[in-house]
Order: C-alpha cells, then structure tokens, then sequence
C-alpha cells in the first residue's frame, strides 16, 4: 500500500502528475495544466480522476479545472490565500494543514514568492514533495508576487525535510538553472555533479524529475543562501539570508 505516482508532460512545458492511492484506488492530478494530458496518463493507468489539489493560480496549473470538472466527479483542493482567484475550488487549504488522498495523508505547507498564496503538497510516509513553481530542481520560481524574506522562510522550512524525499516541480528549468548556479557558486562539487547529470539526461531526451532534495540542498543555490560562499559571491558577508537569497534571486532573473 502507498502512493503510486505518474510524471508525464503537458502544455509545451509543464510537468503533469496523477498520484494514486493504492489502498483506497483514488487519484489525483497534481495541478491541472492541460485536460488531454491528464486523461491520456489516466487511461494509460486505467485510474479514474477523484481529486485535483491546485498549488497556484498561474492559468498553467488550473487551466483544465472546468473541462475536468465536468468529465469526472471530483473533489478540487486549493489554497485558501489564492481562493478569489481560482474557479472551481471546493475544498481550501493552508501550510500547516493536511490533505488526504484516501489512506495517504499531504501535509501543506505555505511556500510564498512565486505567487503570494503558492502551496506545496508533502506525502511524508511516501516521501513525496510536490512544490509546483515554488521550489525546481537548481531554482525556485520567479518572484512574481512576494518579497525574499518570506520566500526564503518557505524554501527553508522545506529544506527541513528528509534527504531521500523525491520532489516533484512544475517545470523543467533544470539545465539552465544549472548554469546560473554554476555561475556563482562554481566550487561547489555536488552541483559540479548534478550539472553533468542532468547534461547527460537532457542530451538523452530524459526528465531531471524528480529529485533527491538531500542532493538539492547541497546544490540548488537558492536553498543555501545562508551559506558564507554564497554571502562572499555578492559582498554580502554576515548579511541576512534573506538578502543574500534576494542578490541570487536578481542575479538569476538578469542571467
Ligand atoms: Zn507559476
């Protein structure tokens, strides 16, 4: 028993997801990109949709939320912060609530930056993170809404989660990510490696998701902006954290 889950693509470059709870057969999309996408990774699994959690309000997560709604019974969780500006939620959430898919249980957490209500899903007995646009593999999402401070706080506290747990994001950013992070942090061995990883996936046409957020919090710049390398690379020795993750997150939209 436990959680099955299903990575396929949708749109040009969105991730689509269906999680799938042995025990009690239900299954849910991750998000809802594109409907085509998502009934052709049911059929292939023979599963049937009852749940849609939505992350954000980005029209690349909820698009297919009405064509879905009236193909398939089903239940639409969303954030509460981004209620007024997604149709077709039935159930609202926050960070420090849970979600459950029958017996598998997601705890959310508030993840703010990209968008100011962006939630993450977490199946902790599965070892599952779903972080949408809120956390990639080498990144995080452009901060189209929110402030560093509290952006930093979010990624943080999913920095506290286990190694071995494998995240799930929106999109995938990773190769140029790779080479931002390259750019400001080019000693770091562990990125080194996960950059020559995801150069041999990408040049033989594979996904770079999901990954090991142990792996992660070794590379992904944005996760260690509380590191004195990170700090000396924008003169901003025994700054806040917070400052240092906003010098990354600018020089990452101006790369
Ligand atoms: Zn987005």
């Amino acid at each position: 028993m436990g959680l099955i889950v299903d990575v396929f693509p949708a749109r040009s470059d969105n991730f689509g997801y269906l999680v799938h709870d042995t025990a009690s057969g239900r299954t849910a999309a991750i998000d809802a990109p594109e409907a085509a996408a998502i009934e052709n990774a049911l059929l292939h699994r023979g599963w049937t949709l009852t749940d849609i959690f939505i992350t954000h309000h980005h029209i690349d997560h909820v698009e297919a939320i009405p064509a879905l709604k009236a193909e398939y019974d089903v239940r639409v969780v969303g954030p509460r912060g981004e209620a007024d500006k997604i149709e077709g939620l039935d159930e609202l959430v926050a960070g420090g609530e849970t979600v459950t898919l029958g017996e598998t249980v997601f705890d959310v957490f508030d993840a703010p930056g990209h968008t100011l209500g962006h939630i993450v899903f977490h199946d902790k007995a599965g070892k599952h993170l779903f972080t949408a646009d809120a956390l990639f593999s080498l990144g995080v999402g452009r901060m189209f809404e929110g402030m560093p401070g509290p952006m930093w706080e979010g990624v943080k506290a999913l920095r506290e989660l286990p190694d071995d747990t494998l995240v799930y994001c929106g999109h995938e950013y990773t190769a140029s990510n790779a080479k931002f992070a390259l750019s400001i942090d080019p000693d770091n061995k562990a990125l080194q490696q996960r950059a020559a990883e995801v150069d041999a996936l990408r040049q033989g046409g594979k996904a770079t998701i999901p990954f090991l957020l142990g792996e992660d919090k070794a590379a992904n710049p944005f996760l260690r902006a509380d590191d004195p390398i990170l700090a000396r690379h924008y003169g901003l020795e025994g700054a806040d954290p917070a400052d240092v993750f906003a010098a990354i997150r600018k020089g990452k939209d101006n790369f």
